[in-house]
C-alpha cells in the first residue's frame, strides 16, 4: 500500500494543484497549531483555501489527515474509506482528494468525534455520500444552532457507542460522558490497532475543556484514563491536535492534567483568589505547554471555574 501512496499522492498534487506531502516532513509550528482551532471559517476563508492536507500512514490500514482543524482518521480499504471528522467546510474536497489518493474507492462511513467546527465543519459535503455516525449530543448541539443546515446533521446517533465493520476492520466508537463535552467519542481500529482520540487528547499541549458544552476537566482527566485502560500499550494515537503518537505521552499527559487539578483544587481550599492562582501559575514542569489557543492562563481559568 506504501508504494500505491506515493503513487497516487504524486497524481493529486498534479491535478488539483495542491501540495500533499508525508507530514513526517512537515513539522507544525504550535503557531500554526494555534489556527487550527478556530471555528470561523469565514473569517479564515482565505487560510483554508490556500491550506495543505498532509497525508501520515499511522498503522495498519488507517491513516492521519493534517491541516487546519482537528486531526482526520481516515480507514483505506478495498472495500471502501471511513472517514473520522472532518475539519473546515472549505477543505472538504481536499480531505477528499487525499482520502481517494490514499485509496480510491467509495467513502462509506463517517464519524463525528464531537460537535466542534473544526471535527465537522464539512459534514454538509460528506453527508452527500455516506451516513454520519456520532453521539446523540453532537446531532443534537449542532442542530441547536440557529443557522445550521440539515444535511450537517449526523443521521445515525447512539448513546453509549456501536461498531462498524468494514473489511477486515472493526471500529469501535465508545462514548465517554462530559469530558471535552458531552457528546465525545474515541474511535478505537481494533485490527490496525489504531486509536483516534478526538480532542480527549491535545498533543500540543493543554487541553481544551469546553465547560460550555457540558465538558469537565475531572470528566477529561477520567476520560483520558479510560483510554489509556481500554487500548494496547503499543496502541497508535491519532490525538484530535498534535503530532501521530503513542500511549507514553497520553499517559504523561494524564499525569499534568492531574497535577493541574490537584494544585488548583488544594489552592482553592486553602482559600486563593483566581487572582492569586493565576500570579502562582502551573510551575515550571508544565509551563513550556501553553500555546496560543490554550494558554497557561486560560488553561488555569479553565480549571478554576470548574472546581470551584
Ligand atoms: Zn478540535
Ligand atoms: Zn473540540
Amino acid at each position: 500500500m506504501m508504494l500505491a501512496l506515493k503513487v497516487q499522492l504524486c497524481k493529486v498534487v498534479i491535478d488539483n494543484n495542491i501540495k500533499i506531502k508525508f507530514s513526517g516532513e512537515i513539522m507544525f509550528k504550535k503557531t500554526f497549531m494555534a489556527l487550527t482551532l478556530i471555528m470561523s471559517v469565514s473569517a479564515n476563508a482565505d487560510k483554508m483555501s490556500e491550506a495543505n492536507i498532509a497525508v501520515q500512514p499511522a498503522a495498519g490500514d488507517v491513516y492521519m489527515l493534517q491541516g487546519p482543524g482537528g486531526n482526520i482518521g481516515v480507514l483505506a480499504t478495498d472495500k471502501g474509506l471511513l472517514l473520522v471528522d472532518d475539519k473546515f467546510a472549505p477543505l472538504a474536497e481536499k480531505i477528499e482528494s487525499a482520502m481517494k489518493g490514499i485509496e480510491d474507492k467509495e467513502l462509506k462511513y463517517i464519524i463525528n468525534t464531537h460537535y466542534h467546527g473544526d471535527h465537522t465543519g464539512s459534514n454538509s459535503y460528506f453527508s452527500h455520500k455516506a451516513p454520519i455516525f456520532a453521539h446523540e449530543n453532537v446531532r443534537n448541539r449542532l442542530s441547536s444552532k440557529a443557522d445550521h443546515q440539515v444535511d450537517s446533521l449526523p443521521v445515525v446517533t447512539y448513546k453509549d457507542g456501536v461498531t462498524i465493520h468494514l473489511a477486515n476492520e472493526e471500529v469501535q466508537l465508545t462514548h465517554l460522558a462530559k469530558g471535552h463535552t458531552d457528546g465525545d467519542t474515541y474511535v478505537y481500529f481494533k485490527n490496525s490497532n489504531v486509536l483516534h482520540t478526538g480532542d480527549l487528547f491535545f498533543e500540543v499541549g493543554f487541553p481544551y475543556v469546553d465547560l460550555n458544552s457540558g465538558g469537565s476537566v475531572k470528566g477529561y482527566l477520567a476520560n483520558v484514563r479510560h483510554m489509556l485502560q481500554h487500548t494496547p500499550d503499543d496502541v497508535v494515537i491519532i490525538p484530535g491536535h498534535g503530532q501521530l503518537t503513542d500511549k507514553k505521552s497520553l499517559l504523561a499527559f494524564a499525569q499534568m492534567i492531574d497535577f493541574s487539578i490537584n494544585k488548583v483544587s488544594a489552592a482553592l481550599a486553602a482559600g486563593k483568589t483566581e487572582q492569586q492562582i493565576l500570579a502562582e501559575g502551573i510551575g515550571e514542569k508544565y509551563q513550556h505547554l501553553s500555546w496560543a489557543f490554550i494558554t497557561e492562563e486560560k488553561w488555569l481559568k479553565t480549571l478554576v471555574a470548574d472546581l470551584k
